[in-house]
């Protein structure tokens, strides 16, 4: 952790996840208009100032939790309220969220920059996502950077300080050493389950060396069932009575879809931005199971699987999940439980989206899909930190 004397986010600052990747927006699109953003104070004061601006926000967030003036919704669960034909009406005045996604800038012992895989403009030819990056950084500003950075540091170094009084402290490069060392188990599903029961039952001692925590969660029985893991993750994602709680999937026709739990039966709705929806699939989510991966279908899991192995949200989501269950697991424990738990609900959503194309097998475009499902709903997983 930096000395706070001379702590500025310039130095504690990582964008190795955006590196030269590009990205452009596009038309038609608006997966990130269905969120619902929030106003930061100085554009509140702005849109308190103009009728047409005021017309759309509400202080009613559908988030019960969050405090403060948000953009009202189309109908229940509809798009942003100054969406019109999937174009934004009010571009020159939209919001600090807006313009900064796809990226999300967490603080936590550091400034990490995050990418929001959804997107489907990622990849594209375009902007530059380190320089769009910096230019979201630049809008947040300095000092209000340095004092969220400043305040999760605050609460990562009480985390630190609780495992290390509960004996369950392992450092994050340990952790995430013995997560690389493990990614072909992760990827398999005898491995998967060795690892989800060392998460449980596993007996590892404070501080230890990544390859040792490896050997041990390689070491353990295969015990969990992974498939009725994949069941329950599925269908618990889909069983959500309010459908704007529901992750909303953007297929490649740019096509926005949601899946809700209706007695026995996962149904597929497409949603329009007015939040108007229609029935066009029903599938029993006992008929989805895992698909055999091929060969570029795991090297496409194994890269989404390092890049949230990098992510600091994620470390801080297994600390968020230490500090929940009161230290009774060890870190490394609950760092490799969380991440077999996000390796089987992507695989899962992948397999459920693969069965919907009629596939049998996940090739590296089904594991794009699914990641394109899930990335969304893995940056928004709770967390010790903060997401500015
Ligand atoms: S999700 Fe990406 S491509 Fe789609 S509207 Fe938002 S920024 Fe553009
Ligand atoms: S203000 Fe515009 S860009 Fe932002 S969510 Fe609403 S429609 Fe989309």
């Amino acid at each position: 952790m930096a000395d706070r004397s001379e702590s500025s986010y310039r130095t504690e600052l990582d964008l190795s996840e955006l590196g030269e990747m590009t990205y452009e927006c596009i038309d038609g699109c608006a997966l990130c208009c269905l969120c619902q953003p929030e106003l930061l104070s100085h554009e509140e004061e702005k849109f308190r100032s103009d009728p047409e601006l005021m017309s759309g926000v509400t202080d009613e967030h559908i988030s019960p939790e969050v405090d403060g003036a948000a953009i009202k919704l189309q109908g229940a669960h509809g798009a942003c309220h100054f969406l019109k034909g999937r174009r934004c009406g009010v571009y020159n005045n939209r919001l600090h969220f807006c313009k900064a996604f796809p990226i999300s800038v967490f603080a936590g012992w550091r400034v990490q920059l995050n990418v929001n895989l959804s997107c489907r403009g990622i990849g594209l030819p375009g902007k530059r996502l380190a320089e769009h990056g910096m230019g979201i950084l630049d809008a947040i500003g300095e000092t209000r950077v340095d004092e969220e950075l400043e305040s999760a540091q605050d609460v990562f170094y009480q985390f630190s300080k609780n495992a290390k009084d509960t004996k369950t402290i392992q450092s994050a490069s340990s952790v995430r050493e013995a997560c690389g060392f493990l990614s072909d188990d992760m990827l398999d599903e005898i491995g998967l389950s060795r690892i989800l029961t060392y998460a449980e039952h596993g007996n590892t001692r404070q501080n230890s060396p990544a390859q040792d925590i490896a050997r041990r969660a390689r070491a353990s029985e295969p015990e969990a069932n992974v498939d009725e893991l994949a069941l329950m993750l599925g269908t618990e994602l889909f069983d959500l009575p309010d459908l704007s709680y529901l992750p909303v999937y953007v297929d490649e026709r740019l096509d926005w879809k949601v899946f809700q739990l209706s007695g026995r039966n996962i149904v597929g709705y497409d949603l329009s931005e007015d939040g108007t929806i229609r029935e066009f699939v029903k599938v029993n989510p006992t008929d989805i199971s895992l698909m055999p991966l091929s060969e570029e279908g795991k090297r496409e899991m194994e890269r989404y699987l390092m890049l949230v192995n990098s992510r600091d949200c994620f470390l801080g989501h297994a600390a968020y999940l230490c500090d929940e269950d009161g230290y009774g697991y060890n870190f490394g424990q609950a760092y490799l439980g969380a991440m077999a738990n996000t390796i089987v609900d992507l695989w899962w959503r992948s397999s459920f989206l693969a069965l919907l194309r009629d596939k049998e097998m996940l090739g590296r475009d089904e594991v794009r899909e699914g990641v394109i499902f899930f990335d969304m709903d893995l940056l928004d997983l709770p967390t010790i930190g903060a997401f500015i």
